[in-house]
C-alpha cells in the first residue's frame, strides 16, 4: 500500500491524515486521529492523534492506536468499526470505499501472523447471555430451512445441530459460537441480502461495548481432539463439510490470532481446507508454523472458490485423501 492509498482509506473513515514519518524499520507511518475514537476512546475523540497506519512495500499495512490499543490489519479495523457502528451508529462513513481499499490490500499483501496483532486481552473469555440467542427464532422448522440456508445447501439437520438462528431485525442467519465447555461466547451473523455490504457481523457483547471473543473457534464445543480436526475458513465452509466430517472448526474470519492458535493445544492432527487465494496461503503458513507436522493442508480443486461452494462429492473425495475415517456413520451419530 502506498501513502496516497492509506490517506484515501483514512478519509473514507472520516479521519483526516495528519502527516507522516518514516521509522527506523523502514515503515512509513501515516498519522491520523483514531477512527475508533467514537466508541473506544474515553471522550469519544482522539484530540492528540495517536493512531497510525504503518505501510511498507510488500508487507500488509498495519493500523495501530496508542490510545485505545487497537492493532491489526485494515480489514479487521474496518470490521471492528462496522460492528461498532451497527450497534452504536456514530456517523456516516464511506464503508464501501474503505472496504474496497482494505480488500485490495489483503489481496496484495496477505496478513501474516503477528503476535502483537492479537487485539486486547480484556476481550478474552466474556460469556454471552443465552437470552440473546433465544431472542432469535431457529432458522429451521421440521424439515425446512430458511430460504437463504436452502440456497447455500444447508440441510435442516445441519441447521438444527448447529442451532442456526434467524435475526429478523438485522436480517441475518446467526451461528452461536461456544467454547470447549459449551459456554456461549459469541454470535456470528451472515447477512441474507446481497445489498447489505457488511456481510458478516460478530455480535458484540451486550454488556461490554465493542467486545467479542475473537479467539474462540466455531465448533470447538463439538470437536473431538483425538480425531483429525478439519479447519476451514468460513461458517458456510464448515456447514458444507460437517455432514462429511463433523470434527470441523472455523475461525469465522481470515485471521488467526495467537490466542486462537492456542486452542489447538492437545489436538493430535489438524487438516486444513482453506481457499486457493493469498489469504488462504497465509493461513496455511500460520498453521504450519504453529502446529508443525501435526498439520496437513488440503487444496481445493482448481476453480473452486471455497469449501462452501464445492460439490459434496468433490469435498468427500478430497477429505478422504487425508482422513480415511470420513463418512464413518458411527461418528456422525455421536453428533446427532
Ligand atoms: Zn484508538
Amino acid at each position: 500500500m502506498d501513502e496516497a492509498t492509506a490517506r484515501a482509506f483514512l478519509k473514507a473513515l472520516g479521519s483526516m491524515p495528519q502527516g507522516s514519518r518514516t521509522a527506523g524499520d523502514g515503515r512509513t507511518h501515516v498519522l491520523a486521529r483514531c477512527p475508533l475514537a467514537p466508541w473506544r476512546h474515553e471522550k469519544a475523540i482522539d484530540s492528540k492523534p495517536s493512531f497510525s497506519i504503518a505501510i511498507c512495500e510488500g508487507k500488509e499495512a498495519v493500523a495501530s492506536c496508542f490510545s485505545c490499543g487497537f492493532r491489526g490489519g485494515l480489514l479487521p479495523l474496518l470490521m471492528s468499526m462496522e460492528t461498532l457502528h451497527e450497534h452504536h451508529p456514530a456517523k456516516d462513513w464511506q464503508f464501501a470505499a474503505a472496504r474496497q481499499i482494505a480488500c485490495n490490500e489483503e489481496e496484495a499483501a496477505p496478513p501474516v501472523l503477528d503476535p502483537d496483532a492479537d487485539i486486547t486481552p480484556p476481550k478474552v473469555g466474556l460469556a454471552y447471555p443465552e437470552e440473546m440467542r433465544l431472542a432469535m427464532d431457529p432458522a429451521w422448522h421440521e424439515d425446512e430451512v430458511h430460504p437463504y440456508l436452502a440456497l447455500r445447501g444447508v440441510s435442516a439437520q445441519t441447521a438444527r445441530l448447529w442451532d442456526l438462528r434467524y435475526d429478523a431485525k438485522r436480517m441475518r442467519i446467526v451461528t452461536p459460537i461456544r467454547d470447549f465447555g459449551g459456554t456461549l461466547m459469541g454470535l456470528h451473523g451472515r447477512a441474507v441480502h446481497a445489498s447489505n455490504s457488511l456481510r458478516w457481523l460478530a455480535y458484540e457483547h451486550p454488556a461490554q461495548k465493542g467486545a467479542t471473543n475473537r479467539h474462540i473457534l466455531l465448533g470447538e464445543h463439538k470437536f473431538t481432539p483425538h480425531l483429525p480436526v478439519l479447519v476451514v475458513e468460513s461458517v458456510f465452509d464448515l456447514l458444507a463439510c460437517f455432514p462429511i466430517w463433523p470434527n470441523v472448526v472455523s475461525p469465522t474470519a481470515a485471521t488467526f490470532p495467537t490466542s486462537m492458535m492456542a486452542r489447538f493445544d492437545g489436538v493430535q492432527r489438524v487438516v486444513t481446507l482453506f481457499d486457493n487465494d493469498k489469504a488462504g496461503s497465509a493461513a496455511r503458513k500460520t498453521f504450519s508454523k504453529h502446529l508443525g507436522n501435526t498439520c496437513q493442508h488440503l487444496m481445493l480443486p482448481e476453480g473452486v472458490k471455497d469449501a462452501g461452494e464445492a460439490k459434496i462429492q468433490e469435498l468427500e473425495n478430497l477429505l478422504l485423501t487425508a482422513i480415511p475415517a470420513v463418512k464413518s456413520l458411527a461418528l456422525l451419530d455421536e453428533y446427532s
